[in-house]
């Protein structure tokens, strides 16, 4: 079935022989539409409008909603409540489960925040596995059909010391400042985040998990031409995925490596459908749109963790109320060693590392 939420590989490939232009625009996405530069014209207004007339399509009312439906960030709550009804209904269908879309806003004196004890870290990546379910995650075999928001990255262990500076290639002219091309001390090599070894921790190497760092100034928010990426109250910044027009302008300007862009239609069995989701959280998204940890938005603004940190096997992952200076996150910050990745950068990621 073709939806909006699932759009075609191209609209005009969806037009119907017969050339019939109202079922046409209702083949095409805002974000279709919003790509090829277009504004709604009046002829497509009249075309929607006609079909809508046919009593009985319900897939045309939902369509009709979606078309015209507000940047989420916009929307009255009655707005809210209106697309939360539609958009249970139209996933309960689709995946044959009873589906709940929760709208819960940001609840006032609350600052989301995460630590991550990298020394505790073997390098598992439970968190992988628990993050792609929790957060129905596209799970096909195919290039560009598996999408993982973290990343746990195996970093051989080494030293920069000076009695390795003149070892290995090059020798005598060329640069050489620790480590070498035989000797990788430090680097993290290409396809190292999908490591496979026998038994974890390995002995030489340590793990770094990343993720989105839900930056206090994100650099992916500032470049989004159509604002669909923004900050919560509560801290996380999220992604309205139906108005996401799947530029990728973000993904270049994210210094983490934390957004994903859904090449293909998410590969989601039913069966594997976590039916538990927020509308700015872990509902299904759809083929063209980037997505990207949101800190489980339907377990978080429920006083639940979230599913990386309630599955990591060592605690290494804490997460809390960076405005409750009771809460484990506040602890770790005002107690421990913590530093943030690339903070040179004044990103001021809410993700914090740490160590004993
Ligand atoms: S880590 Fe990347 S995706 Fe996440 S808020 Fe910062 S810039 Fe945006
Ligand atoms: S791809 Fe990124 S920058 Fe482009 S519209 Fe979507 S969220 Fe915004």
């Amino acid at each position: 079935m073709t939806t909006k939420e699932n759009p075609p590989a191209s609209a005009a490939q969806e037009a119907p022989a017969s050339g019939d232009p109202s079922k046409a625009v209702l083949k095409r996405s805002r974000r279709d539409v919003l790509r090829s530069g277009g504004m709604l014209s009046m002829s497509s207004l009249m075309g929607t409008a006609a079909l809508m007339a046919q009593p009985g399509e319900a897939k045309a009312a939902v369509e009709w909603a979606e078309h015209f439906q507000k940047n989420y960030r916009l929307m009255t709550p009655e707005e809210k409540a209106e697309a939360r009804l539609r958009l249970e209904k139209r996933y309960s269908g689709e995946y044959n489960k009873k589906v709940s879309v929760d709208i819960t806003e940001a609840q006032p004196g609350v600052l989301m925040g995460y630590a991550l004890n990298i020394r505790k870290c073997i390098g598992c990546r439970r968190c992988v596995k628990a993050c792609v379910e929790e957060n129905n995650q596209s799970r096909g075999a195919r290039p560009g059909e598996r999408i993982e928001w973290i990343q746990v990255l195996r970093m051989e262990r080494g030293e920069f010391t000076a009695d390795k500076m003149n070892q290995g290639y090059p020798e005598g002219l060329g640069i050489q400042v620790g480590g070498n091309a035989y000797s990788p001390a430090g680097q993290v090599l290409e396809g190292q985040y999908q490591y496979t070894p026998e038994a974890v921790p390995e002995k030489d190497a340590n793990y770094m998990p990343i993720a989105c760092m839900q930056c206090e100034k994100p650099p992916c928010v500032k470049v989004c031409p159509v604002r669909t990426t923004y900050r919560e109250a509560d801290g996380p910044v999220v992604i309205d995925y139906n108005w996401c027009i799947g530029c990728k302008m973000c993904m270049g300007a994210c210094p983490y490596w934390a957004r994903r862009f859904n090449l293909t239609t998410p590969v989601l069995p039913k069966e594997d459908m976590n039916p538990v989701t927020h509308y700015l959280g872990n509902r299904p998204r759809m083929r063209g749109v980037v997505e990207k940890c949101h800190w489980c938005l339907q377990r978080t603004r429920h006083g639940r963790y979230p599913a990386c940190v309630e599955v990591c096997p060592v605690g290494a992952r804490k997460f809390g109320n960076l405005l409750d200076p009771e809460s484990e996150v506040s602890k770790i910050l005002a107690r421990k060693n913590v530093f943030r990745l690339k903070a040179e950068l004044n990103t001021f990621p809410k993700f914090f590392y740490f160590y004993d």
